[in-house]
């Protein structure tokens, strides 16, 4: 559950606990060797459901048109924090077996970081909900509101060591984001996430649990994707009282639990057509070049992926690899062709088997569970969850991946048209291949 073999992106020059303006180079400094991409690297959904929020409640009903899959998702969701009710909106998940999105506030972040690095470690997603929530400030002209967002995703990476890439704008946009916001921020990387089932738990003060229960199960007909709105700041103690119930709902109405990331497709209000922003000046094309355009080069957006083992390189292609649940995931066969191995695939047991060097990588796409054993060593290991099958394509992490080929993952840079990834056979293990092969 807790995802800890992720890969996470660590910029050398972060690491000082300063602010720092956007880098356009990561350098390859990662010190525990994880690389959380954080939702963050991602592709983009080629498309945006429109909701059409009701006038009145400023945000209800989103009617997601075309789900393609009939699977019912639910993503709930976490306003404002962290706060006084954090810690026991995480146990409650951690007892339910459960995992939400976090969307927090920069300034409560700095208060409680401790909350923050829980809500990672027990395996949920945070997303960038602003510093400090002033409309007044964020919605008159579109800079603050960039000024707000960099500003969190500092503090979070200096916390976690990873950027989120998931923005809720505070109040929703509607009535808030005109066209411009909405196109700036994909623009720099960031998808933008409304909701489609609000609780109201902060409609007003002290809203009763019965009363968030209530609401948090509407669920709009023709909607087997849901995204829940609470909220786990300081006066939301009636929100933990309902949580249980909400998850009970959900559960048992079969629906799957899980954390938003930058893939999903995004929930977002339609732009309120006589907004008052109407006299907001959009900010120039050249602050635009400097500050938002640069900004993409912080995820892997639009880039390619270049493994470097030892001496080979291959290089993977967009569609060729991809981000998910905040992990790097490329096709087995393929990824092993490219790197000289070989492998087969047994029908049967619907396990690929593939030899590399002095190892053997046994991908299981019904139990999930990749292995590798190997001849001259006995580090055998097993990882569950990890394989995935897909239209006939087994997809495996490349992190857990290299580890079960024996390597040492050493760094991770980015330029501006790649991503690299570099990894070592550790020297132990080489003479240790070498003697194996000459005996
Ligand atoms: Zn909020």
């Amino acid at each position: 559950m807790i995802r800890r073999t992720d890969f996470r992106v660590v910029e050398k020059e972060e690491q000082s606990l300063k602010a720092q303006p956007i880098h356009k180079h990561a350098s390859p400094a990662w010190p525990s060797c994880l690389l959380r991409l954080a939702v963050m690297i991602c592709v983009f959904a080629s498309y945006a459901w429109t909701a059409y929020p009701s006038e009145a409640a400023g945000a209800e009903a989103v009617v997601p048109k075309n789900e393609s899959n009939s699977e019912k998702v639910v993503y709930l969701s976490f306003d404002d924090g962290p706060g006084k009710h954090t810690r026991e909106v995480l146990d409650i998940l951690r007892e339910e077996q459960v995992q939400a999105t976090f969307f927090v506030l920069g300034e409560e972040a700095e208060r409680y970081p401790e909350l923050i690095q829980a809500a990672v470690e027990e395996g949920h997603a945070l997303g960038n909900h602003t510093y400090n929530h002033h409309y007044d400030e964020l919605y008159s002209d579109f800079k603050s509101f960039w000024k707000q967002v960099k500003q969190t995703e500092e503090i979070v990476n200096r916390i976690t060591g990873f950027r989120p890439n998931l923005v809720r704008a505070p109040g929703g946009t509607y009535g808030h984001f005109d066209q411009n916001y909405f196109d700036l921020l994909e623009l720099g990387g960031y998808t933008v996430m409304d909701w489609n089932v609000d609780s109201g738990d902060s409609k007003r003060k002290g809203v009763p649990a019965k009363e968030i229960l209530r609401n948090a199960t509407k669920v709009p007909s023709d909607t087997s994707s849901v995204i829940v709105l609470m909220h786990d700041g300081g006066a939301h103690a009636e929100t933990v009282k309902a949580l249980p119930g909400i998850i009970e709902y959900y559960r048992d109405h079969g629906y799957r639990f899980d954390t938003m990331n930058a893939e999903n497709q995004p929930v977002q209000f339609r732009v309120h057509p006589e907004g008052k922003y109407k006299s907001r000046k959009a900010p120039g094309a050249e602050w635009v070049t400097e500050h938002v355009k640069a900004n993409r080069n912080l995820w892997l957006t639009g880039k390619e992926l270049k493994v470097e083992i030892g001496l080979a390189a291959a290089t993977l292609k967009q569609g060729e690899f991809r981000v998910e649940d905040q992990r790097i995931m490329v096709p087995l066969r393929p990824f092993m062709k490219k790197f000289g191995g070989s492998i087969r695939w047994d029908v049967e047991s619907r396990t690929a088997t593939a030899v590399w060097k002095d190892r053997v990588i046994q991908a299981d796409s019904v139990r999930g569970e990749l292995k590798s054993t190997s001849a001259s060593l006995s580090n055998d290991r097993t990882i569950q969850g990890a394989v995935q099958g897909q239209g006939g394509t087994i997809w495996v992490p490349l992190r857990e991946l290299l580890e079960l080929m024996g390597l040492d993952v050493s760094s991770l840079q980015s330029d501006e048209s790649e991503w690299i990834v570099k990894a070592n056979l550790p020297l132990a293990a080489a003479l240790n291949f070498y003697l194996y092969r000459t005996i």
